[in-house]
């Protein structure tokens, strides 16, 4: 009998209550339930952005926040740095110059996290620039990178510090405000617990006082009308209401827990999984290593790939694998959102079997002794 396990950087698993509030028959987006979920959630949201500024929803996909951010704070002919350490940051780079901003790349070779000092050189070489466009976790190679030294450096210069946490909220730390963060996106799928379809942000007033100053064009992504209407309870077009359910139940879990203590339950799931990958003898991917997940670099004998795929298809587990060079290269183990120890057993478990399927001579069991030996310090 075959039972789907997902550990994959999002889509994430769901919380039953929130998979049981989409089969609730479907309300008006206008009604006084709505406006009174729509307020509560982004109460909520705050507590896990670790801020006191309003955070505000969009009815896309992650991509729709990380396109506001640009469209919103900048203008025609800015000039901003974009830290490129994958796949994501390349995004921020590829957006700015579809609106017409000048970028300065600071490429950092994919599983390396961005040098604080390298940002600080070229803050210092080109006082101009408007923003610097950050990952808190590059889930295309699982780096995590340190936003709070990059704050240092922003936040006592006109530069802003924008922050992509799309996969990482809620699992790796982002102390918004303590940190003095201008802005932050994410979205539904990953630390959220909820599926695809809203994306989210938090500006600080410096961020808006941006906005304010901003002359790209946007519509749908215009912010301050999803800010306004948000602290109405209101939108200004039709949300994704059934989503916003389930996020209600997913944000009930972690205010419960509390982000400091999800944050934590990251770090050990996470732990555990690069202790037990080293048991196995596989080098991790990351230099610095995030707590949203974990890639592992594969046996070069072995065809990434196809464990991907065997894993899928035979046991029901699906993994990442790698995206662009890293393709079948990688592999990626996310252990995000509901997730607690018992997956992290599972998941490592399966992936020591799959890779003595596929011909891989690994002692069986090691990896998973690894994680149980950290879940039982
Ligand atoms: N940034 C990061 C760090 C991500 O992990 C992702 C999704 N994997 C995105 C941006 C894009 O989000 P979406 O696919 O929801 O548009």
């Amino acid at each position: 009998m075959k039972k789907s396990l997902l550990f994959t950087p999002g889509p994430t698993p769901l919380p039953p209550e929130a998979l049981l509030a989409m089969a609730q028959p479907i309300d008006y987006h206008r009604s006084e339930t709505a406006v009174t979920l729509i307020k509560d959630v982004l109460q909520k949201l705050k507590h896990v952005f670790q801020t006191e500024n309003d955070v505000l929803f969009l009815t896309t996909s992650g991509t729709g926040a990380m396109e506001a951010a640009v469209a919103n704070l900048l203008c025609c002919g800015d000039k901003v740095l974009v830290i490129r350490s994958g796949k994501f940051g390349e995004r921020w780079g590829e957006i700015c110059t579809a609106y017409g901003v000048e970028i300065i790349p600071i490429d950092v070779a994919w599983g390396n996290s961005v040098a604080p000092e390298a940002v600080e050189s070229h803050l210092t070489a080109h006082p101009e620039v408007k923003a610097v466009f950050a990952t808190l976790c590059e889930t295309s190679t699982g780096a995590l990178h340190d936003i709070e030294a990059l704050a240092r450096l922003t936040r006592h210069r006109p530069t802003l510090l924008v922050v992509d946490a799309v996969s990482a909220l809620g699992a790796d730390d982002l102390q918004m405000d303590n940190w003095g963060v201008d802005m932050v996106v994410s979205c539904s799928q990953k630390g959220l617990m909820t599926p695809p379809g809203l994306a989210f942000a938090a500006l600080n007033r410096r961020a808006w006082n941006a906005v304010a100053r901003s002359n790209l064009p946007k519509y749908y992504l215009d912010l301050r009308k999803a800010h306004q209407s948000g602290l109405e309870g209101s939108v200004p077009y039709t949300p994704a209401i059934t989503l916003l359910t389930a996020l209600q139940c997913a944000l009930n879990r972690i205010c419960a827990e509390g982000i400091r203590n999800t944050i934590a339950r990251h770090n050990r799931l996470a732990v555990a999984t690069r202790s037990a990958i080293k048991a196995i003898g596989l080098p991790l991917f990351a230099m610095s290593p995030a707590n949203t997940l974990t890639s592992i670099r594969l046996p070069e004998e072995i065809d990434g790939k196809a464990f991907i795929k065997l894993m899928r298809e035979k046991h029901g587990i699906t993994y990442a694998g790698g995206q662009s060079h890293l393709s079948g290269k990688i592999a990626r183990i996310a252990h995000l959102g509901w997730m607690n120890e018992n997956d992290v057993i599972i998941a490592i478990s399966a992936f020591e079997r799959g890779l003595a399927e596929i011909g891989y001579d690994t002692p069986l069991g090691a990896g998973g002794t690894a994680a149980q030996e950290v879940f039982t310090r």
